[in-house]
């Protein structure tokens, strides 16, 4: 039996070592872990910084490891995706926002919950099969469902990706490009893909309040998109001064650790409501 590695006292020299050693445990423990429920879903709030109340979740997965305990998708996606069972896991995880979505419209609350996709997904033959039946089954109103796909995803085949994405919009589910900016082809995803919303990555909101190139850019995307008629949330806002550049550059919802960190379901109730202030 493992003996617990203690994440948060390693020493920074190790930490690849280390990496690599929990990950081979890891590995061998991903099916049980599916079959034992270990893996969750935390929820981190959009907010929207006008309105000043909460936009909508995005649904982020912990494993809550029996040794090792809560464990960062960092560690563990990837093994995820090339051991085969992204399929299984990604309809796991799908089923649990779902009967979030219906636990919290069942409370009055209509909360929009993003889930993310991983580009295994789109080329899945049953997803979309799945997908349809799962929002049949659960009468959740399915607007309030949104895929967050990464620009990676969906360069893998353009042309299933827009067949996906279709199917997706035919259905109701709103889709967003994840990471916004840090691919190649940023702006062929805005040409090919009819999109809801863009993720602006939280490596051009670090330098917003410091770096005038990154605010220009972001800047551009923001005026790009309202262009286009897509939506614009901005990832990784840990500040109020950036959250205030953000407004000046109508960029108005965000998501980052200053307004919270992902969180059990019921961590959000609060400002659950819509017409609630935060
Ligand atoms: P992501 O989709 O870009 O999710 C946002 C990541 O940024 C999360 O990291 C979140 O905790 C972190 N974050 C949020 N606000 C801030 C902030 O203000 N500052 C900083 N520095 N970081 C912030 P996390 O939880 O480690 O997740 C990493 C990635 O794992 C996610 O990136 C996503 O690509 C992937 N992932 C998470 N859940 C799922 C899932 O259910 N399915 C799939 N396929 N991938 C998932
Ligand atoms: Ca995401
Ligand atoms: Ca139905
Ligand atoms: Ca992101």
């Amino acid at each position: 039996r493992a003996k617990r590695l203690r994440l948060g006292v390693q020493i920074y020299n190790d930490r690849l070592a280390y990496n690599s050693t929990i990950k081979v445990t890891l590995r061998g423990q991903l099916r049980s872990a599916l079959t034992n429920n270990e893996f969750v879903l935390y929820y981190q709030p959009k907010v929207d910084i006008r309105q000043k109340r909460l936009a909508g979740v995005e649904a982020i997965v912990r494993w809550n490891h029996p040794d090792e305990g809560l464990l960062q998708p960092g560690l563990f996606i990837d093994l995820v995706e090339q051991s085969g069972i992204i399929h299984a896991f990604t309809r796991y995880t799908l089923e649990l926002a779902v009967k979030q979505i219906k636990a919290w419209s069942a409370l009055g609350y209509e909360l929009p919950v993003s889930v993310n996709l991983s580009a295994y997904n789109l080329l899945d033959s049953a997803f979309i099969p799945f997908v349809r039946e799962l929002l049949d089954k659960s009468n959740i109103k399915p607007e309030l469902l949104e895929f967050e796909l990464t620009e990676s995803a969906t360069m893998v085949d353009i042309a299933v990706s827009r067949r996906v994405l279709a199917n997706f919009r035919e259905m109701g589910i709103k889709t967003s490009i994840d990471d916004f900016g840090t691919g190649m082809s940023s702006f062929a995803y805005l040409r090919e893909l009819d999109i809801n919303t863009v993720k602006l990555d939280q490596s051009f909101i670090a330098g917003i309040t410091h770096e005038p190139r990154d605010a220009k850019i972001v800047e551009g995307i923001v005026s790009l998109c309202r262009n286009l008629n897509i939506e614009i949330v901005a990832e990784g806002v840990e500040s109020q001064e950036q959250a205030d550049v953000l407004e000046q550059l109508h960029c108005y919802i965000v998501q980052g650790y200053f307004y919270g960190r992902p969180v059990p379901a019921s961590e959000i109730t609060i400002n659950l409501n819509g017409h609630e202030r935060l």
